[in-house]
C-alpha cells in the first residue's frame, strides 16, 4: 500500500513555520506582510477560495484586504484599483482572483500588477525568471508540489518525471522546477501519442488534466510516487482528483489524495510569496 501524502499536515506544518517568520519580520521592520485579494463578481467558488485566503493571512499574523467589485466591473475601474494597489506600501502581495467577467481582459490584467507583488507569479517578468532559475516568487500550486515531495522525501534529481497537462498555472512551471531539481521531465497533452506508454515510465507521475479519475492503474508504474492536482467533480457530485486514487493506491510507492493533498497547499504557497514579497520590498 502506498503512503498517502497528507497535504493537510504538511500545510499545517508549514504554516506554523511561516507564523513564525512573520512574527520575527514584523520584530526586525515594525512592518506586517500584507495581501490584497480583488475579486469581480460572485462566482460561489471563488467567493470560497477568496475566504479561504483571508482566513489563511489572518490566521499566520498577516494583514488582509478583500476587495470585493461588481460583475459589472469595468476593466478601467479594475485597472484602476490595481494601479493604487501597487502604490500602497501595506501591501506586499496582489491577487486577482480568476476567472475573471468575459468583458475584462484577463492578460491585461495579470500583466498590471506589479511583477514584484504578484503572489501568483503569472506576470510574464515572474514567468522568465522561473525559466531561467533566478526568481523570488513561484506559482503556487507547482510550487506546493514540491513542497509536498520535499517533505516526503522524494529524490527527484536523474528521476523519470512526468507531467500530464501544460497549463500556464500548473503543467508548464511544474515541469520547470521538476527539470531545476535534475529530474528527466517529460510533458504530455491532449496531442500526445501513446500516453500510458509515457507515464508507464514516470518515477514520479504530476497529473494536471482537470478530468476525473483520467489516470488509471495501467498508466502507472508499480513504486511510482504520484501527484493529483486536479480537482474534479465527479458524476455522484463528489470531488475527485485526475487519478482514480482506490487502483492507483495499489500500485503507487506514495500519493496525494483529493481532498486533502495537493489542495491546502496552494493557500499555503500564497503566504510563502506574500512573506517573500514583503522581504524583497524591505531588503530582509
Ligand atoms: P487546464 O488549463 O484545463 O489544462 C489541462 C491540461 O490537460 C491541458 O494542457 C490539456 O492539454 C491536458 N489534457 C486534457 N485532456 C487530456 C488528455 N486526454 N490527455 C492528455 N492531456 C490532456 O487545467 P489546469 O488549470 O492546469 O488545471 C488542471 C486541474 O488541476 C484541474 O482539475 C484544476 O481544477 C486543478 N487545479 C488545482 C489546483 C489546486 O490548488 N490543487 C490549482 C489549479 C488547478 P492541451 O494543452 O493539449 O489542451
Amino acid at each position: 500500500m502506498a503512503t498517502i501524502i497528507d497535504g493537510k499536515a504538511v500545510s499545517a506544518a508549514i504554516r506554523e513555520e511561516i507564523a513564525k517568520e512573520v512574527e520575527t519580520f514584523k520584530a526586525q521592520t515594525g512592518v506586517t506582510p500584507g495581501l490584497a485579494v480583488i475579486i469581480v463578481g460572485e462566482d460561489p467558488a471563488s467567493t470560497v477560495y477568496v475566504r479561504n485566503k483571508h482566513k489563511a493571512c489572518l490566521d499566520v499574523g498577516m494583514f488582509s484586504e478583500v476587495r470585493r467589485m461588481k460583475e459589472e466591473t469595468t476593466e478601467e475601474e479594475l485597472l484602476a484599483v490595481i494601479d493604487e494597489m501597487n502604490r500602497d506600501d501595506k501591501l506586499h502581495g496582489i491577487l486577482v482572483q480568476l476567472p475573471l467577467p468575459k468583458h475584462i481582459d484577463e492578460k491585461k490584467v495579470i500583466r498590471a500588477i506589479s511583477a514584484s507583488k504578484d503572489v501568483d507569479a503569472f506576470h510574464p517578468e515572474n514567468v522568465g525568471k522561473i525559466m531561467i532559475g533566478d526568481y523570488d516568487l513561484l506559482p503556487c500550486t507547482p510550487a506546493g508540489v514540491m513542497a509536498l515531495l520535499d517533505y516526503y522525501k522524494v529524490e527527484i534529481q536523474g528521476k523519470e518525471c512526468v507531467v500530464i497537462g501544460r497549463s500556464n498555472i500548473v503543467g508548464k512551471p511544474q515541469a520547470l522546477l521538476l527539470l531545476e531539481r535534475n529530474g528527466t521531465v517529460t510533458v504530455c497533452h491532449s496531442r500526445t501519442k501513446n500516453l500510458s506508454e509515457v507515464t508507464r515510465r514516470a518515477d514520479i507521475l504530476v497529473a494536471a488534466v482537470g478530468r476525473p479519475r483520467f489516470v488509471t492503474a495501467d498508466m502507472v508504474k508499480e513504486g511510482a510516487v504520484v501527484i493529483d492536482v486536479g480537482i474534479n467533480r465527479d458524476e455522484n457530485g463528489r470531488l475527485v482528483g485526475d487519478v482514480d486514487f482506490e487502483a492507483v493506491e495499489k500500485k503507487a510507492s506514495a500519493i496525494t489524495p483529493v481532498p486533502g493533498g495537493v489542495g491546502p497547499m496552494t493557500i499555503t504557497m500564497l503566504l510563502k510569496n506574500t512573506l517573500t514579497a514583503a522581504r524583497v520590498a524591505l531588503k530582509k
